[in-house]
């Protein structure tokens, strides 16, 4: 029996888009251990079955945000207090190959999503959004107030819902908070969940099948960056902290909270040189690195601010540590990856 089926609920019943995905399966077992009820949506194409079904032994909804039917079916059969959403496509250069994918699904199934809800007399929203939106900053670290200027059908996407959530509120008064990630990382300390996309574009990731030795080696995109040592500066945050903030921002709503914007970020930058070491240091093994040209879209630095978080919602990042950060994530991929197969 997991330990999680021994926690009781105390509290609403929250409706997670995506939770068999990486952010979203974290969220949902935060939710769990804060109290909440959890009903997850996924649709399967990307998240994981057994993330739902046999670690967090959630009620698991197969279905696409798009099928509308289904929607009013859930929000009849389950009491649904407030909505967090991550169900998205996130593959930035795929949206620029294919933006038709990225602005039906992020886009059009979130509307369908939203007017399902207030169908239902659902009106609080938490929104996986992205430090993406801000396009190539002007400052650093990011604050909130930065303009929004994406760079990519990705960023224009989720910058497009945080524009409909301000009509939303407007409109009908259903109140969202908005989280802009910088680079989410690491996994469950207690290695029960991670990160597993596929295709995987993500650095931290990579580094780790390249130690594993399921990759040759870990490419480095662009050595010729303004930044001390060339390569692309990230504020990466732990996928844990990034959970318990999107339930401070339940909590913030359910408490009768305005529709908010807050970033997620550490304010502190790594480059793509410093994580290579990191990742060597943390699992003692030789990683090759092959420097290549740069990867279209990649600002040079992007660092947020997280003090609005910090003020508002009392959020306090428990894993800020760049080294403990890649020690539980090699610690997930090596249980998942054990036998050198991905998948
Ligand atoms: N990166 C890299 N090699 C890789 C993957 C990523 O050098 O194989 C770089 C990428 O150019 C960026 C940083 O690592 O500067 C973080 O990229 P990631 O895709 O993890 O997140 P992003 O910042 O694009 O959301």
């Amino acid at each position: 029996m997991s330990i999680l089926s021994r926690i009781a609920q105390t509290k609403p019943t929250i409706l997670v888009t995506g939770g068999a995905g990486y952010i979203g399966s974290h969220a949902v077992l935060a939710l769990q251990q804060a109290g909440y009820g959890v009903v997850v949506l996924d649709n399967l194409v990307y998240g994981h079955r057994e993330f739902v079904e046999d670690i967090l032994q959630a009620t698991l909804v197969v279905g696409d945000m798009n099928d509308r039917p289904m929607l009013d079916r859930l929000f009849a059969t389950h009491a649904i207090a407030a909505v967090m959403h991550f169900a998205a496509y996130i593959n930035v250069g795929e949206s620029v190959t294919n933006p038709a994918k990225y602005y039906r699904n992020n886009v059009v199934g979130t509307l369908t999503l939203l007017e399902a809800m207030l169908a239902a007399n659902i009106k609080k929203f938490v929104f996986s959004s992205t430090c993406a939106t801000y396009g190539v900053p002007k400052t650093v670290p990011i604050p909130e107030e930065h303009p929004q200027d994406p760079i990519n059908p990705y960023g224009v996407s989720k910058w497009m819902v945080e524009q409909i959530l301000s009509d939303f509120d407007t409109a009908h008064e259903l109140k969202s908070v908005c989280f802009r990630y910088f680079n989410a990382c690491g996994a469950d300390p207690e290695g029960r969940l991670g990160e597993d996309h596929h295709p995987e574009t993500h650095l931290i990731p990579l580094v780790l099948q390249a130690a594993l030795g399921i990759r040759d080696c870990i490419k480095v995109f662009g050595t010729d960056y303004p930044t001390p040592d060339g390569t692309c500066i990230r504020d990466y945050v732990h996928v844990v902290d990034l959970a318990t903030a999107h339930v401070s921002g339940i909590e913030y709503l359910l408490n009768g909270g305005d529709s908010q914007a807050f970033n997620l970020g550490n304010g502190n930058g790594f480059s793509v040189r410093e994580v290579i070491e990191v990742a060597k240091q943390v699992t003692e093994r030789e990683i090759k690195v092959v420097e290549c040209d740069r990867r279209p879209g990649d600002p040079p630095a992007l660092v947020g601010s997280g003090d609005r978080a910090r003020t508002i919602l009392h959020w306090h990042p428990q894993y800020s540590d760049l080294s403990q950060i890649m020690a539980h994530a090699w610690n997930w991929h090596q249980k998942r990856h054990g036998n050198g197969v991905i998948g």
